[in-house]
């Protein structure tokens, strides 16, 4: 298609992240005109992880389309190796993606959906399709801690470069495996790490490599833990943790804090969802589609990848069980039946 101020494609995908790029490739394999919208860089959610972040998920796992993810070492894929993948792969198939060009509104006509965006420079299109894939993710931003003191500048949400935490007082919040990886991640670091956590113990689904070592660390005391804590309020020095136990909120203790990491998960972004009109449903926005073919109840509208569980809080649906998304909207677009059910996963960890 060419690059008017006004054009028109069979498919508009919106967002580049590994589940986005799949399905553009599973449409152009199809040969069906598409034309890809990301708002960031492809890969962006990922781009964002701190440096040399390890994949929890083995390669094979988060490969897309079945482009193997070569590995000299068979070790889990890190931020950057993957990001390479994505890049490689889009320039492989030649994947026609528009980024930093986000969506800001939309309009439904008899023919379709007129789309239009705001470059980074500020420019505005609008392009116009019959099809609409929502591969916008799932952890657009973080969850708000909302407790005073939460917008200090020492109150952060990503673990970013490591280095910064050495001989750091940080105290991270949270108790799944972000939370986990952190700690442990700080404290190697050489930080001085303490875990507020809100439960009475950590869940089961914390990762079976990070447990043994975070009970360690635990347990040698090179790692404070606090359980049935929530913070209350935060200085820029300290702090304070209540109790949740039994429904008493006491304020039991304040802690010295350089750093304070909350690693509490996030929200999806589901305003484009809201703005075509696809029901959303409970607190998580979970949108209403057809498993069969991921068309929500919007007609011609369709959900890929982590979208299509809104705001997760025990995530079900990540990179490696979206894979069938892909599929399942491009056979749809093009007529084709269904695809089968995936086969089932023989180890429920990666
Ligand atoms: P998460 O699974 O949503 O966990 C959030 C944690 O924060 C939970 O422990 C929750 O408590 C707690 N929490 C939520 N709201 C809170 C509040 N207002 N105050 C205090 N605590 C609060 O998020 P996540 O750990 O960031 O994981 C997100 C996804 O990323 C998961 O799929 C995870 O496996 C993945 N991940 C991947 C990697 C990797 O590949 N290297 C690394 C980290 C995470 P409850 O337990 O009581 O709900």
């Amino acid at each position: 298609m060419t690059d008017q101020n006004d054009s028109r494609t069979s498919t508009i995908i919106i967002g580049a992240g590994p589940i986005g790029l799949e399905t553009a490739l599973r449409l152009a394999q199809r040969r069906i005109d598409y034309l890809h919208i990301e708002a960031g860089q492809i890969g962006q959610v990922i781009a964002d992880f701190p440096p040399l972040t390890q994949f929890f998920s083995s390669n094979e796992r988060i490969a897309i389309a079945g482009v193997p993810i070569p590995s000299a070492t068979q070790a889990k894929c890190r931020r950057e190796e993957y990001l390479a993948y994505l890049r490689a792969v889009a320039d492989q198939f030649d994947l026609h993606i528009k980024t930093y060009e986000r969506v800001i509104d939309t309009d439904q006509s008899i023919d379709g959906f007129a789309l239009h965006t705001r470059k980074r420079s500020g420019e505005s299109r609008t392009y116009r399709a019959r099809y609409i894939v929502l591969a916008t993710g799932g952890t657009a931003s973080p969850r708000a801690l909302n407790v005073p003191g939460d917008d200090l500048a020492h109150v952060t949400h990503d673990l970013g470069e490591i280095h910064q935490y050495w001989r750091e007082r940080v105290l991270i919040i949270g108790g799944k495996n972000s939370a986990v990886e952190a700690a442990i991640r700080c404290h190697s670091a050489g930080a001085k790490v303490t875990i507020s956590y809100r439960g009475s113990e950590f869940s089961p689904r914390i990762k079976y490599w990070l447990r043994p070592e975070l009970d360690m660390l635990i347990r040698k005391g090179a790692i404070d833990l606090r359980l049935n804590t929530i913070p209350t309020r935060i200085t820029p020095t300290h702090v304070t943790l209540a109790s949740t136990g039994d429904g008493h909120r006491d304020e039991i203790v304040e802690i010295e804090a350089d750093r304070v990491l909350a690693m509490i998960g996030y929200r999806a972004d589901m305003s484009l969802c809201r703005m075509l009109g696809v029901t959303l449903n409970g607190e998580a926005e979970v949108p209403s589609f057809d498993e069969d073919t991921m068309e929500t109840n919007v007609p011609g509208v369709y959900v890929a990848g982590t979208v299509s569980a809104g705001t997760q809080s025990g995530f079900q649906v990540y990179i490696e069980n979206s894979h069938i998304h892909a599929d399942r909207i491009a056979r749809a677009i093009a007529g084709e039946a269904p695809p089968p059910p995936p086969k089932p996963v023989i180890l429920a960890e990666s």
